[in-house]
């Protein structure tokens, strides 16, 4: 197994000088050194091929024994120093002081074809960080994590991704519903993989702690790998138009990520400050969920339930707000504030415009017309008057032809959840909203072969639905991995039609409306 290594991160950082591996604050440290746990019998259940080719590794390699130990922390790789960054965040709207790894812990970096990867271990054992809880995860999280992240990959959504699923071999403690009811779950560990797994809260933590020194270094840091166009070539100096420059594009790509969740029906469950990555990854994939019946109140986080700050709706609001936390981080840097505010007020106007064109696009409509937005809204309306899948209605929609405008009907039914619920009021109002819609289409000057290509292109036939995971889950539990490899393939093509896999497009089973894992997560994982 041949990796070309690097270590920036723990180069050009200030390292914690306490290694103790014991939960405890840490000042002055972007990172902390520590070794992985030893696991008691690990099994490899899945690795991604497009990942081990990504870090210049060969199918053979993943089936030596040097590979499972490596990535399930067992052996620690020479001139490797695997460490657990330090970090902050403002958890459900609060600030909650330091967070950090409390149980991911970074190997080491890999460069190949001028890229550089991060890879991590999550549930690797405990760190400085990790509180009072054990730094480990279970296999239920770990398989929707590991499928998850790459199933977003594949759906075209900035995100981290997965090199390999293990089980650790040893038995983890969780009370799945905090109520009283720990039992014994196999333990896991996924390998992540990406370019760096900086949070915004990386920041917020020195800038509370009000060491500057420290987050100027990191930001340096963070601006010459990972966003080196903003570096004057000139003069090479780091400057505050560098870091207003920073921090508009790191909005940027963050408004990009949230647009694609609301395209393909993400709710990622836990938007705290801490799970914003700097680059603009999805991150942290925890009580995440997908939509099935489009519904913009929707939140997958028991935890959540009742205020449900991280509803499907709010997630364009709560980047924003987590960005006006970046940017508090940042001042101190930059001392004043015009730059940062124009960024975070162009925010709203810009997140506007992103979500129309991509509802627009959803719809097949490639021209902008000044009905568009009146039609997205009603629509939104249309879907929630009933429970319907999102999913399958934004497929079934490409097949919608003005010239034959009576197969509306069979469109939205096909998504319906209780067809014999619906009422007059709500045929009337999907009749006039498809009315409308031939009326717009016709503005169009594609053809209807054409305008089913570019909307199949945008909404995706498969998406990793909250009840195959679990079903995969129960299945992994018993022994079977089978489903974990079906969805990963299955999930590499999401906007093909693949008819081998049409029983998975459809609609949640009824058993999976109220099961805990399908429509209830938590963070306990
Ligand atoms: P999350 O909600 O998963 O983003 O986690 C919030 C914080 O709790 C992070 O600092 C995690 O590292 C930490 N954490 C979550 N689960 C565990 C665990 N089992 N052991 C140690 N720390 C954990
Ligand atoms: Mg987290």
């Amino acid at each position: 197994m041949k990796l070309y290594l690097k270590n920036t991160f723990t180069t050009n950082l200030p390292a914690d000088v306490n290694l103790e591996n014991t939960p405890r604050q840490v000042s002055k440290a972007c990172f902390s050194y520590v070794i992985p746990k030893e696991t008691a019998a690990p099994k490899l259940l899945h690795v991604s091929s497009e990942m081990l080719e990504n870090i210049g590794l060969y199918p053979e390699d993943s089936e030596k024994k040097e590979f499972l130990n490596v990535f399930t922390g067992n052996t620690v790789l020479e001139n490797t120093t695997p460490y657990a960054m330090c970090y902050g965040g403002h958890q459900f709207g609060h600030w909650a002081g330091q967070l950090g790894d409390g149980r991911a812990i970074n190997l080491f970096e890999v460069s190949h074809q001028g890229k550089n990867w991060k890879l991590q271990l999550k549930g690797a054992g405990p760190t400085p960080y990790s509180r009072t809880a054990d730094g480990l995860a279970v296999l239920r999280s770990s398989v929707r994590e590991y499928l998850c992240s790459e199933a977003m990959f594949h759906l075209g959504v900035p995100t981290t991704r997965a090199l390999s699923l293990a089980l650790s071999g040893d038995q983890v403690l969780r009370d799945i519903l905090y109520n009283g009811n720990p039992d014994y779950e196999k333990g896991a560990i996924v390998c992540r993989v990406s370019p760096s797994f900086l949070r915004f809260g990386s920041y917020e933590i020195l800038a509370s702690k009000q060491d500057f020194e420290s987050l100027k270094t990191l930001i340096n840091f963070t601006i010459t790998s990972h966003y080196p166009e903003f570096i004057n070539p000139n003069n090479v100096i780091i400057d505050k138009d560098t870091y207003n420059s920073f921090f508009h594009e790191v909005a940027k790509r963050s408004l990009d990520m949230v647009i694609h969740w609301q395209r393909v029906g993400f709710v990622h469950g836990v938007m705290n400050t801490d799970n914003m990555s700097i680059l603009g990854l999805t991150i942290d994939y925890g009580p995440y969920g997908w939509l099935e019946g489009y519904d913009l109140g929707w939140t997958p986080n028991t935890t959540d339930h009742q205020n449900k700050r991280y509803k499907f709706g709010a997630q364009i609001d709560v980047v924003l707000w987590n960005l006006y936390q970046l940017a508090n981080a940042l001042y101190p840097l930059i001392g004043e504030a015009d730059g940062l505010e124009k960024t975070l007020q162009d925010f709203s106007e810009n997140s506007k415009v992103a979500y129309l064109d991509m509802m627009r696009s959803k719809l097949g409509l490639t021209l902008k017309d000044k009905s568009d937005v009146s039609l997205i809204n009603s629509l939104e309306d249309c879907l929630q008057l009933t429970e319907t899948d999102m999913t399958i209605f934004f497929r079934n929609l490409a097949h919608f032809n003005s010239e034959e405008p009576e197969n509306w009907k069979a469109i939205i039914e096909a998504a319906f959840y209780t067809p014999n619920t619906i009422d007059n009021a709500i045929i009337i109002a999907w009749n006039n909203w498809f009315k409308s819609y031939s009326v717009r289409l016709n503005l169009e000057h594609v053809t209807h072969l054409e305008k089913i290509e570019s909307m199949n292109a945008v909404n995706p036939k498969y998406v990793l639905r909250n009840y195959m995971s679990q079903i995969a889950i129960d299945l992994a539990d018993k022994g079977d991995y089978s489903l974990i490899d079906e969805l990963f393939i299955m999930l590499k093509k999401p906007y093909s039609e693949q008819p081998e896999y049409q029983k998975w497009f459809s609609k949640r089973p009824e058993w999976a409306r109220n099961k805990v894992g399908c429509s209830m997560l938590s963070c306990s994982s």
